[in-house]
């Protein structure tokens, strides 16, 4: 009955320095955001005491009739909140409710079409370091050299090529709209399944400010807790009930065990929040400040990959300024900016190197950032990064010390986790 604080005083500090970090610091992570209070409460819940082995009303443990309405209500939600028939909202991660899908729709062996991770993709859709590139047979796309988009044509003629058997459409670090019409054109002409991993945008689905890709996809995965303003966690959507059957049993017993059943109350929890009006107007800003920062980066002389965004993110090209993505993630870091370095298609630089950097705005637009504040953050990236590329420098501790309390400020206005 201790308390965290007596109990484990060790744990307890540090979970109070990450709170603080994560006060105190610009937090332009694309993947990252921060939670409600109601979603941190039901993840810390009791129901983390609880095995639920199997779906609702068909569990292989006693006890569940309370963690069956939790999960039966989270279902309810999602489903509703993307207009989708089935859903499966048991995968632990992005990568888990990967794994299930092509676990659904291929055997070991088969042949699939991912967008390649040096263009945007994620590991999980064909990296030959992940398991989808090691158990399957990974056909990658890219993207165009001239306006680094997808290639649909490369796409088209690649799936004509060599038949898959399924084709995956998404990424971690492409900030475009996504042609999932297209996709699904190309998906039937080779009589494939078209599956999209729309764990970055999912939250500017829901919000309804993007393309819904249930309306085109065999297959939707997703995390919660991107855009989508959840604890770490994964889905599966289908509208088709035999795909829906074999999506179940890839997740258990295929490839999980007991559900995390705290995780989806506060999965439920966030679709909740996520099916509210006021979601709308959390996605349309997050796009707003996206583009305002990548504008006010342009006017600065940083290059943006394919020449702006439609999403929450972007891709930040340094070589005009002649610095590197883990230079600049460094520097940013101690001026108390958060971001990660991250490749540029066709980058000349090594991946633990790069020419990039990644950045988001659904973090800072769930604190109250608004176009204002993305411009000023993006004269902030650029004070700390001038200043290196001017001197031909790695590091400069006044200009860093000068921008860190500017964004002490900054943050000061819009406190989190207060009271
Ligand atoms: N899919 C995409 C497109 C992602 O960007 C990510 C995470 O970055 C994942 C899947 C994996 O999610 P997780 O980290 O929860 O396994």
């Amino acid at each position: 009955t201790a308390s965290l604080a007596d109990a484990d005083p060790a744990i307890f500090q540090m979970i109070g320095k990450e709170l603080g970090r994560q006060r105190d610091e610009i937090e332009l992570i694309a993947s990252e955001n921060i939670v409600s209070r109601a979603v941190l409460e039901a993840q810390g819940s009791v129901l983390t005491n609880k095995y639920a082995e199997g779906y609702p009303g068909k569990r292989y443990y006693g006890g569940c009739q309370y963690v069956d309405e939790v999960e039966t209500l989270a279902i309810e939600r999602v489903t509703k909140l993307f207009g989708a028939k089935f859903a499966n909202v048991q995968p632990h991660s992005g990568a888990s409710a990967n794994l299930a899908a092509f676990m659904a729709v291929m055997q070991p062996g088969d042949t699939f079409m991912g967008l390649n991770l040096a263009a945007g993709g994620h590991l999980t859709h064909g990296s030959p370091v992940n398991y989808s590139g090691k158990w399957f047979n990974i056909v990658p796309y890219s993207v165009r050299q001239d306006d680094q988009r997808i290639d649909y044509d490369e796409v088209a003629r690649l799936a004509t090529e060599h038949r898959p058997k399924l084709i995956v459409a998404g990424g971690s670090a492409y900030p475009r709209t996504i042609d999932f019409r297209r996709f699904r054109e190309i998906a039937d002409s080779v009589g494939a399944r078209l599956m999209v991993d729309m764990a970055h945008f999912a939250g500017l689905v829901a919000g309804g400010i993007h393309p819904n890709p249930i309306e085109h996809a065999h297959l939707v995965t997703s995390t919660t807790h991107k855009t989508l303003r959840g604890p770490r966690g994964g889905f599966v959507l289908t509208n088709e009930e035999d795909l829906a059957k074999r999506v179940n049993s890839a997740v258990f017993p295929g490839t999980q065990g007991g559900p995390l059943m705290h995780v989806i109350a506060a999965k439920a929890v966030a679709f909740g929040e996520a099916l509210q009006p006021s979601f709308r107007a959390y996605a349309k800003a997050i796009v707003d400040n996206a583009k305002a920062l990548a504008e006010t980066l342009k006017s600065r002389g940083f290059d943006i990959v394919s020449g702006g965004t439609d999403t929450h993110l972007m891709l930040v090209d340094l070589r005009p300024k002649n610095l590197t993505g883990k230079v600049s993630e460094e520097a940013l870091g101690r001026a108390h900016i958060t971001c990660n370095k991250n490749g540029i298609p066709f980058d000349p630089a090594k991946p633990a190197v790069t020419s990039g950097i990644r950045l988001g705005t659904p973090a800072g637009t769930t604190r109250g950032f608004g176009i204002a504040e993305f411009k000023q953050i993006g004269d902030l990236i650029t004070e700390v990064l001038d200043v290196l590329s001017q001197k031909g420098t790695t590091e400069d501790s006044l200009v860093e010390a000068a921008v860190r309390e500017k964004v002490k400020t900054l943050v000061g206005r819009f406190p989190i986790y207060n009271g």
